[in-house]
C-alpha cells in the first residue's frame, strides 16, 4: 500500500481535492460544486463520499490524513469563520465534521497559507526556512514561513498582509477599511489603476477600447508588452506599490525570498523587473541584495491542492 493525503481546496463555486504522495504527485483527483450544498452537514457527506469512492477507485493507496484549503479558514481551531464567499454562515467547525466521517488527520489552512505549504514542500523554497508567499489575483493573500514554521499568530489569522495600511486615506477595501496593500497590488488593484489613469492620461492606448468592466491584468500586461503608455504606468505603478509592500515585509521578518503567484504573477518580467528595481532602491541598507523575488515554481493549476496536501503532510512529520 502506498501512503496518500487527500488535498482539498475550497472555493465559493467548485472544490477541488486529489489525492497526492509524498513526492508531490497528484495521483487521482475530482471535483464537486460547493454551490450545490449550500446545507454544510450535505458537503460534508457529499465530500466525503466523493474522497472514499476516490480510493476505491484507485486500490494500492492508503489515506493517512487530509488538508483543507479554505477561505477564512483557522489553522488554530479547525472552522471556517465569516467567509464572505461561502453559503455556511457563522464559524463552521469543517475539520471535527469531516473527521467524524473519516477518521484520519484533517488541518484546514487559507489558501494563501496552503501556498505557502505547497512551495515548501514541494516548489522553489524546499531549502528555504524564510520565505513569504503572495498571491497576487482579486486580493493579495500571503503565508509567512519563519524558521521553517508557517506562522498562525494568537487567533490563527496571522499573515493578512493585503491588509496592511499603506496609504492613508487610500482606496476603499473590501475589509471596510481604506488604503489596504491589497487594493493596490493585486490584479484588481491595477485594473482599478488603469482606470484612474485612463482618466488622467490623455495618450492613445488600445486599453480606451476595453470596458472597464471587461479589463483584466492579463489584457493590461498583453498591452504593456506592446508598449502601451497606459498599461506601462499602471505597471510601473503597481510594481512600486507592490514594492513598498515587500520593503516593509523585509523589515519584519528577513526573509531569504518572496514568492510571487497568481494572476498578476503571470505578468512575468514586466512586473518582476521594476518590483526587484523598486525593491532594492527602498529597502533598507542592512538587507539590500539578500532576498530574491522569485516566481512560484508550482503550476497555477495543482497549487491548491498541491498546497493543502503539503500541509497534511507537514503535519505527519
Ligand atoms: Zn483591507
Amino acid at each position: 500500500m502506498k501512503d496518500v493525503v487527500a488535498g482539498i481546496d475550497i472555493g465559493g463555486t467548485n472544490t477541488i481535492f486529489g489525492l497526492v504522495d509524498k513526492e508531490g504527485n497528484v495521483l487521482a483527483e475530482n471535483r464537486l460544486k460547493t454551490t450545490d450544498y449550500p446545507e454544510i452537514n450535505n458537503y460534508v457527506s457529499a465530500l466525503a463520499n466523493a474522497i472514499n469512492i476516490l480510493i476505491k477507485e484507485n486500490p494500492g493507496l492508503n489515506l493517512v490524513a487530509i488538508g483543507i484549503g479554505a477561505p477564512n479558514a483557522n489553522y488554530n481551531k479547525g472552522t471556517i469563520e465569516l467567509a464572505p464567499n461561502l453559503a455556511w454562515k457563522g464559524i463552521v467547525p469543517l475539520a471535527e465534521f469531516i473527521r467524524g466521517k473519516i477518521n484520519v488527520r484533517v488541518t484546514v489552512t487559507n489558501d494563501a497559507n496552503a501556498a505557502a505549504m505547497g512551495e515548501m514542500i514541494f516548489g522553489g523554497a524546499k531549502k528555504m526556512k524564510d520565505f513569504i508567499m503572495l498571491t497576487l489575483g482579486t486580493g493579495l493573500g500571503s503565508g509567512i514561513v519563519v524558521n521553517g514554521e508557517l506562522v498562525y499568530g494568537h487567533t490563527g489569522f496571522a499573515g493578512e498582509l493585503g491588509h496592511m495600511i499603506i496609504v492613508q486615506g487610500g482606496r476603499d477595501c473590501g475589509c471596510g477599511r481604506q488604503g489596504c496593500y491589497e487594493t493596490y497590488a493585486s490584479a484588481s488593484g491595477l485594473v482599478r489603476t488603469v482606470i484612474n489613469l485612463l482618466s488622467e492620461m490623455r495618450e492613445d492606448s488600445s486599453l480606451r477600447d476595453i470596458p472597464t468592466s471587461q479589463l483584466t491584468s492579463k489584457k493590461i500586461a498583453e498591452a504593456a508588452a506592446k508598449n502601451d503608455p497606459i498599461a506601462l504606468e499602471a505597471m510601473d505603478f503597481t510594481a512600486e506599490m507592490l514594492a513598498f509592500g515587500i520593503v516593509n515585509i523585509i523589515s519584519f521578518s528577513s526573509p531569504e525570498a518572496v514568492f510571487l503567484f497568481g494572476g498578476l504573477a503571470q505578468a512575468g518580467e514586466a512586473l518582476f523587473a521594476p518590483v526587484r528595481k523598486y525593491v532594492d532602491q527602498n529597502v533598507m541598507p542592512i538587507f539590500k541584495g539578500t532576498v530574491k523575488i522569485l516566481p512560484s515554481v508550482i503550476s497555477e493549476n495543482n497549487t491548491a491542492v498541491l498546497g493543502a496536501a503539503a500541509l497534511a503532510w507537514n503535519e505527519l512529520k
